[in-house]
């Protein structure tokens, strides 16, 4: 690298949410200094789960009225703010400070005493992150004591998961303050710093995935940066695999490289043989067998659920899953009629979900749904919160069947399914169609659309259009459902 070019990374300085991300991944790190505009956009999941740690973070202030905010746009007003209040011993919200360009700006900064401090950072987390967010207390804490502050203690301020809902927010319920001071390794500081400044001043990107900084992890935006030379079935695949990155280490790439003896459940032995021989793997006795114990009604459900970090509505606690939309395809005697249920309104979505959802699902019959974890639980938490329809929840409980068991099985497998049992892989390789035709193609996707259209402001042109994708999207899944099953009799009628 030009030493010019050194000299000006240099000048820059590493920010608190710069060091936690190159702990984290370090070639992220990397792509944040020299090739940002190559970052793509975070998903629109992520972007909601910033958004709710904004809101977060503005409420946790409320809980210092006489704190003083010195967050502005402006970097340098900041920090020749914060020198000013520093002297004043006030409570402060962002205060900045920089020094041997380590720039640090806790959420809460607390005077103590007669002259030390007492830092908080607040999370939208419902419990401390250990490899998180000790790394983010202890960088401030660094930083602030290299500018000769004396800090006394530090604390992690999250949402407290057990707080319910009764009224008004009560902030000193809803939040949770735990002192981290002892836990946080201040050691480490200094040593990744010094490694940081190396990857940030390093002319190439540094490929840390081989380097034991990640499995392929799901929300890394570049991954495939990292990850392309893999081959198309590769041991990052195998099913359920704990031992996947040690074949990788090991130099084992190609899952048909693998040998038998490495393999740690059946699943996996499928998966190793279709990919060496290309071939779909069906087990038409145990197929038989699960559709044998559907009912002669089957009931395909689906639920979409949203959820709000700060309880939204009463009864509810941080993060509880709220059912807004079902989707219900019931098959009997040959005939297929199709029900659905989206909520409309800025009210509790969960009283009229349930009326609708027990007007419509048939009261005999296998109620069939894709992962039964997740409706399960979902139905679960209705009965706890309206305890009314308890008995009439459990009744439906009692019949639930998961489709996901062949696939999670194995008893049908498909090469092209690359080790997982999604219904967004299953359907593709079994059926040929997905989801591609549609504007929403996701849970993620449809939750945050539910909440733009409901909270949001759209036109209501937008908003007629919005809840026309929700529906279509909803009944794709048990659409999806209704498919797979009709495409398994099929494949166990055949000799
Ligand atoms: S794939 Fe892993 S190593 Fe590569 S950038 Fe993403 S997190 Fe970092």
């Amino acid at each position: 690298m030009e030493q010019q070019t050194i000299k000006a990374l240099k000048l820059k300085s590493l920010s608190k949410s710069s060091y936690t991300t190159g702990l984290e991944c370090p070639g992220h790190l990397w792509m944040k200094y020299h090739d940002k505009e190559n970052i793509p956009p975070h998903p629109p999941g992520v972007l909601r789960r910033f958004e709710q740690g904004n809101i977060v973070g503005e409420l946790a202030k409320k809980l210092f009225p006489e704190g003083i905010d010195i967050a502005t746009e402006d970097y340098t007003k900041n920090l020749q703010k914060t020198k000013e209040l520093l002297l004043k011993r006030k409570i402060l919200f962002e205060a900045a400070l920089q020094v041997d360009n380590l720039y640090g700006r806790a959420d809460i900064l607390i005077p103590v005493g007669k002259d030390q401090w007492d830092v908080i950072e607040v999370k939208s987390s419902t419990k401390v992150d250990k490899k998180k967010h000790y790394p983010d207390l202890a960088f401030q804490r660094y930083v602030y004591e290299k500018a000769g502050l004396k800090i006394r203690k530090c604390f992690l301020m999250h949402l407290n998961n057990e707080y319910v809902r009764n009224g008004e927010v009560e902030l000193q319920k809803l939040f949770v303050q735990e002192d981290l001071t002892e836990e946080i390794d201040m050691k480490e500081v200094p040593k990744n710093i010094e490694f940081l400044w190396n990857i940030v001043q390093s002319p190439t990107f540094p490929n840390t995935a081989e380097k034991n900084y990640c499995t392929q992890p799901k929300e890394c935006l570049i991954k495939d940066r990292c990850w392309d030379f893999l081959p198309e079935h590769h041991v990052f695949h195998l099913y359920n695999g704990r031992k996947n990155r040690a074949l990788f280490d090991e130099g084992i790439h190609d899952l048909k490289d693998v040998s038998e003896g490495r393999l740690s459940n059946a699943q996996q032995a499928i998966q190793l043989n279709c990919a060496k021989t290309g071939k779909v793997h069906v087990d038409k006795k145990q197929i038989k067998g699960f559709l044998d114990s559907l009912d002669k009604t089957e009931c395909h459900l689906d639920f979409e659920t949203c959820m709000f970090a700060i309880p939204e509505f009463q009864g509810t606690r941080p993060y509880q899953r709220m059912p807004f939309q079902f989707s219900l395809h019931v098959i009997k005697n040959g005939k297929q009629e199709h029900f659905e249920y989206l909520h409309d309104g800025k009210d509790d979505p969960r009283p009229a979900f349930l009326a609708a959802l027990k007007e419509k699902l048939p009261a005999k019959g296998s109620v069939v749904v894709y992962s039964q974890g997740f409706e399960s639980s979902v139905l679960k938490e209705l009965a706890r919160d309206f305890p009314s329809y308890k008995e009439w929840v459990d009744s439906v409980l009692a019949r639930v069947v998961d489709l996901r068991v062949p696939f999670s099985k194995f008893w049908y497998y498909n090469p092209v399914q690359h080790g997982s049992a999604s219904i967004k892989k299953v359907l593709p390789a079994l059926v040929g169609d997905g989801y591609e035709d549609l504007n929403i193609k996701d849970g993620d996707c449809a939750s945050i659309a539910y909440l733009d259209m409901t909270f949001g402001k759209m036109t209501a042109e937008a908003k007629k259009k919005t809840r026309e994708d929700l529906l279509k999207y909803c009944e794709r899944d048990t659409e999806a459902m209704v498919w797979i099953v009709e495409k398994m009799k099929r494949i166990i009628n055949k000799s």
